[in-house]
């Protein structure tokens, strides 16, 4: 099959998309962008930019029809639309009906449960009003993003700071560890795993802290996890990659916490720390090309690089040159034009001969590198 000319068609220009233009490059597929901000991260380098909402259907449909596979590197985009895609035959990878579930959280949950996938305990509410168990975890069913949108109800107390609007109330979970597991599944249903990364959180801001590979759990919680990962990929019949978020409980049980059917940020040390990038995979996974099984080369750990408190503007980063001087770290700038606080800017992968090493690496960088606005 020649790949030459191909063209991939992604929704969203940000620094996900980004980082798939490399594996294309590399495979010979052309790589085709639709982001409504003419200076988003892909914008200098590629001239196949429409600048355009891919939450708009005209939009999308118009898009969509220039290309020969659509995927996209954020779930919050226009279904209907690729829906008629599908329906006038073009690839839509993953698909228009796994995205509509996943947009929701309360269809995902309620999918999990359909599916006898183990996930923790929800029902689903219209207003604060229903709130009446504590504590509770609540989630707005859409509209929340990296921890936004997720809080904590310990006491009736705290219901003044709940979310009055369809959530998701969930059991709390006695939380060991956090768990993610990237799925890889073509279009001839061909599945391949990359093994387990823990997560670690920061507790001020929500957002993971550390990404670390490979996790530090033994064998058989190991298969559990990955046993678990590719139970959803299956049965949402992915095409394309998926980041499976797994909570283990403290007495060892392993349930499904939720879905990105995308590149994500657990995914990014796969770039230098094994055989293969998730963003190769995906691209791969859509297109029909097959999937190599995933080795971990290195031992690895992922920050991010986040915008300083009491800076917004044109960003820059400090102590570049000390730190860029240093082998098996990684810089990934992902070129927006404007850093807020605790915004994603960039991030770091750090390779060394052990997790324990590579974290302690990771924190002089998390002290050196600092995204500041110029
Ligand atoms: P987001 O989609 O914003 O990332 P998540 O559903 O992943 O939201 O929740 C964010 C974090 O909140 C999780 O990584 C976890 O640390 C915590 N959390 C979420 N649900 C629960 C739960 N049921 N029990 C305990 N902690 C939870």
């Amino acid at each position: 099959m020649s790949l030459m000319y191909k063209k991939l068609g992604i929704l969203g220009g940000g620094q996900l998309g980004r980082m798939m233009i490399a594996p294309c490059i590399d495979l010979g597929i052309g790589v085709h962008f639709l982001d409504p901000n003419p200076k988003c991260s892909v914008a200098d380098f590629t001239s196949h930019l429409t600048v355009g909402d891919f939450n708009d259907y005209e939009t999308v449909l118009a898009f969509g029809r220039t290309v020969d596979v659509i995927t996209v590197e954020i779930e919050h985009v226009n279904v209907d639309a690729l829906a008629q895609l599908e329906k006038e035959g073009k690839a839509v990878n993953p698909s228009s009906a796994l995205l509509r579930t996943i947009q929701d959280k309360g269809l995902q949950k309620q999918f999990y449960a359909d599916q006898s996938i183990l996930s923790p305990a929800f029902s689903l509410i219209e207003s604060t009003s229903e709130i009446t168990k504590f504590p509770i975890v609540q989630k707005m069913r859409t509209g929340g993003y990296d921890g936004q949108g997720v809080q904590i109800l310990k006491t009736e107390a705290d219901l003044a700071k709940a979310f009055d609007q369809p959530s998701v109330l969930e059991d709390l979970v006695d939380l060991e560890k956090e768990i993610g597991v990237m799925v890889g599944r073509n279009t001839h249903g061909e599945v391949q795993v990359f093994p387990p990364v823990e997560m670690e959180f920061d507790p001020e801001l929500n957002l993971v802290k550390y990404v670390v590979s490979p996790a530090n759990i033994d064998e058989k919680l190991s298969k559990k996890c990955i046993q678990l990962a590719k139970e959803v990929a299956t049965k949402f019949e992915l095409v394309g990659i998926m980041a499976v978020e797994l909570f283990v409980t403290k007495t060892g049980e392993v349930l499904v916490n939720e879905c990105a059917p995308r590149v994500h940020n657990s995914g990014h040390l796969t770039i230098e720390g094994a055989s293969i990038s998730q963003f190769e995979m995906h691209v791969r996974a859509v297109m029909g090309l097959p999937l190599p099984r995933v080795i971990v080369t290195h031992p690895s750990v992922m920050i991010n690089l986040v915008g300083e408190a009491g800076h917004t503007g044109s960003p820059q980063l400090t102590n570049t040159d000390e730190v860029l001087a240093e082998p098996g770290i990684f810089l990934h700038w992902y070129g927006k034009t404007q850093t807020r606080p605790g915004r994603k800017m960039a991030h770091v992968t750090v390779v060394r001969g052990t997790v324990e090493k590579a974290k302690e690496v990771a924190d002089e960088v998390l002290e050196k590198l600092r995204v500041v606005a110029e």
